[in-house]
């Protein structure tokens, strides 16, 4: 199997604090805002929905345009009412917009997740989106396969549900991190390895102790991370 990346919007200027806890704090990075196709699974399949960049300003992030969810499957031959599942890692407004386009579609997404994000703690009140009422939703409870060579497993600590993706391609086990994370989450540059950081807690998170575990699972448990919102991504058509 291989993995599309898909740039729908970006967020520039954010500071990096956002994505690695302690540590690059008032450096302004950019970050990329996409969903996944993942190609020749039994199904189409999509990791997360994205989000268009004025969904990300009226949430009072820097959000700017890229693409829509229809526009980005058009050039790759499909409609939104072409997925079968969508994999939503957690309930982030840039991660889980727009989820009524995608009208046939099964989602699947943590239980708890779902009960968090009906109402959450002050501190991330604004974050979250809810899931339309006729929407089909999978409510799952800790790892599970969706179809050969694509495994949910929880990696909560972010969000209370957060979940991540193990995908099998030619070149080993590739997990798309649900984790709003860049690439430097899960390898930290020399210097930071030096003070001490093995890999960096996601800047933005419930339990920060459980959110640097999630981390060092997916490192664990893949040969490839890819973290959601490393802009990298935006150059490369096919993964890995
Ligand atoms: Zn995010």
């Amino acid at each position: 199997m291989i993995v599309k990346p898909v740039l729908i919007s970006k967020e520039s200027p954010i500071d990096q604090g956002f994505m690695t806890y302690l540590y690059g704090y008032g450096t302004p990075i950019t970050i990329g805002v996409y969903f996944w196709l993942i190609e020749g699974a039994e199904k189409k399949i999509i990791v997360d929905t994205g989000a268009s960049g004025d969904l990300i300003k009226a949430a009072g992030f820097p959000g700017i345009n890229y693409q829509s969810q229809e526009e980005a499957l058009e050039k790759m031959g499909l409609s939104p009412e072409d997925i079968e599942i969508v994999i939503l890692t957690h309930l982030h407004f840039d991660h889980a917009a727009d989820m009524e386009k995608f009208k046939k579609a099964v989602f699947y997404l943590q239980k708890d997740e779902l009960a968090y994000a009906q109402n959450p703690h002050p501190t991330q009140q604004g974050w979250f989106v809810l899931p339309p009422a006729d929407l089909r939703v999978e409510l799952i409870e800790g790892d599970q396969v969706v179809v050969p060579g694509v495994e949910i497993i929880k990696t909560p600590g972010h969000t209370p549900g957060t979940q991540s993706v193990l995908v099998d391609t030619d070149k080993g086990k590739l997990c798309i991190s649900g984790l709003c994370t860049i690439e430097a989450n899960y390898y930290p540059p020399e210097e930071a390895q030096k003070m001490g950081f093995s890999a960096f807690t996601p800047g933005i998170h419930i339990n920060a102790l459980e959110a640097f575990d999630s981390v060092m699972k997916i490192k664990e448990k893949a040969e490839i991370v890819i973290a959601p919102h490393d802009i990298k991504y935006a150059e490369q058509e096919i993964l890995p």
